[in-house]
């Protein structure tokens, strides 16, 4: 009697514990909004998954096209360790597998092809937050199954611009990839599974950092090349592969290399900027930092720097988590980052610590303009489980040949400025005194 109260004491006691373990997850640190989010794109691939299934038969041939693909694709997971892959987010050409096989394969097997190679990239480069790799896949194979769903729906149409056999029957996926209207319906339904991928995971990015901007998210320039080197290269492999498999070991070496260059172009950005909030990273911002100031020097122009400091933020890490705090620091980057000039520098120096040097601020601009980053932040309404987050920062200010001939002159400036801000109540932007200035130095109280 006793063991049985002990044992029942004890399933509850681990019960209990397991609860309190769930409840830590990462992902129930998000905002509820995120957590539905993630929930609905992860339900409706598994509904998908158990409709298609049974619906869907199976072919010797489409099983050894799909082991192919996931062969492809295990390759340049594997090419990817060896490279190393930066930190935060990255982009890879797994698109070039996930391509041909929305085009070639059944819908169902798009729903089932990133769970393999999501746990290998989990497992194999880096561990993530398993709850942004689950999306990810998650996000994947829902644009993935809509996009092929489209395509073998088009092909099977019998409309008019599809390619048919000279009796009138349709003609295969493999081989209506070798017509012109072929192509253009791939083009089309691979450049959908492009948006409606995009436009997921701007969602979730979106709903986690509610201040990074739309623009950066959908139009960036750069993701918008590789995408459509992706598409490229996504429909070469599928002609290639539909006219025989064994011409995957013509497709794999260009998928390789381009896949190289791709990440090492990432490395390189990735040596230079902060992980966490994508500006320049301490040692980047001071090299550049130095060449503007050597051109101010020479040109005689007038110079700023800021160094801004969020106030009590090992408050909001102690309240809300590290992974909330992690936000805020994204979210004050995007917010600094869209107050300033294109010339202007931004960089993180460390920390909640952040620096920016601006090229031709006087006095009274250098003011100007940290007064409104300093309003601009302290207007930002973070999102929590229960509350809405606000913070504020406080800036020190110094000026070229005002307080200093470097940047090791303006930083110290800088900084002492900074802690004049903190001391007087923070939430404000401060100058150092001159020198030989006996005055109190130059300092803004938002509450007066
Ligand atoms: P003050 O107003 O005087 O600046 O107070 P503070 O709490 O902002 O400053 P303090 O130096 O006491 O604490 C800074 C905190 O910033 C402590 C540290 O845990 C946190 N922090 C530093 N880097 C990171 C980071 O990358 N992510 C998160 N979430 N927190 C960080
Ligand atoms: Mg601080
Ligand atoms: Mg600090």
């Amino acid at each position: 009697m006793a063991v049985a109260e002990y044992s029942v004491t004890d399933s509850e006691g681990s019960w209990t514990r397991q609860i309190c373990q769930i409840r830590h997850w990462p992902l129930f640190t998000q905002s509820s909004c995120l957590i539905v989010f993630i929930a609905t794109v992860v339900t409706c691939d598994l509904i998908l998954l158990a409709i298609a299934v049974p619906l869907t038969p199976i072919l010797v041939r489409d099983l050894w096209t799909f082991a192919a693909f996931l062969g492809g694709a295990a390759v340049c997971v594997e090419a990817m360790r060896r490279l190393g892959s930066p930190a935060g987010v990255s982009r890879d050409l797994l698109g070039a597998w996930w391509l041909p096989a929305l085009l070639l394969l059944p819908p169902v097997y798009s729903l089932l092809f990133p769970i393999p190679i999501y746990i290998l990239l989990q497992f194999r480069i880096r561990r993530a937050v398993t709850f942004r790799r689950v999306f990810n896949a998650a996000s994947v194979a829902l644009s993935g199954f809509a996009s092929s769903s489209v395509f073998h729906a088009v092909m099977d149409s019998g409309l008019p611009f599809v390619a048919k056999h000279g009796d009138g029957s349709t003609i295969s996926e493999e081989t209506v990839l070798t017509s012109g209207s072929g192509v253009a319906v791939a083009v089309v339904c691979c450049a959908l599974f492009t948006c409606i991928h995009t436009a997921v995971m701007s969602i979730g990015v979106r709903l986690s950092a509610p201040e990074t901007p739309w623009r950066g998210l959908l139009w960036d320039g750069e993701a918008a090349l590789t995408d459509g080197a992706e598409l490229c290269v996504g429909i070469m492999v599928a002609i290639l592969c539909g006219l025989s498999l064994l011409l995957l070991a013509v497709a794999l070496p260009p998928v390789l290399l381009l896949q190289r260059g791709l990440l090492f172009q990432q490395l390189q950005t990735a040596a230079r900027t902060d992980p966490k909030t994508g500006l320049l990273n301490a040692a980047t911002w001071e090299g550049e930092a130095d060449a503007e100031l050597s051109r101010a020097l020479q040109s005689g122009r007038p110079m700023a720097v800021l160094i801004i400091d969020i106030d009590h933020f090992k408050k909001v890490n102690d309240t809300h988590g590290h992974l909330f705090g992690d936000q805020v620091l994204l979210g004050v980057a995007n917010t600094l980052t869209h107050q300033l000039d294109e010339s202007d520098i931004i960089g993180r120096f460390g920390g909640e610590e952040f620096v920016v040097l601006l090229p031709g601020a006087d006095t009274a601009k250098a003011h100007q303009v940290a007064e409104r980053l300093r309003a601009r932040v302290g207007r930002m309404a973070l999102p929590t489980e229960d509350a809405t987050v606000t913070i504020t920062i406080s800036i020190g200010v110094a000026l070229l040949l005002v307080h200093g001939r470097d940047l090791l002159e303006l930083l110290t400036a800088a900084d002492l400025a900074l802690y004049h801000a903190k001391d007087t109540g923070r939430d404000r932007v401060c100058l150092p005194n001159s020198p030989g200035d006996g005055d109190a130095p130059l300092s803004e109280d938002p509450s007066s």
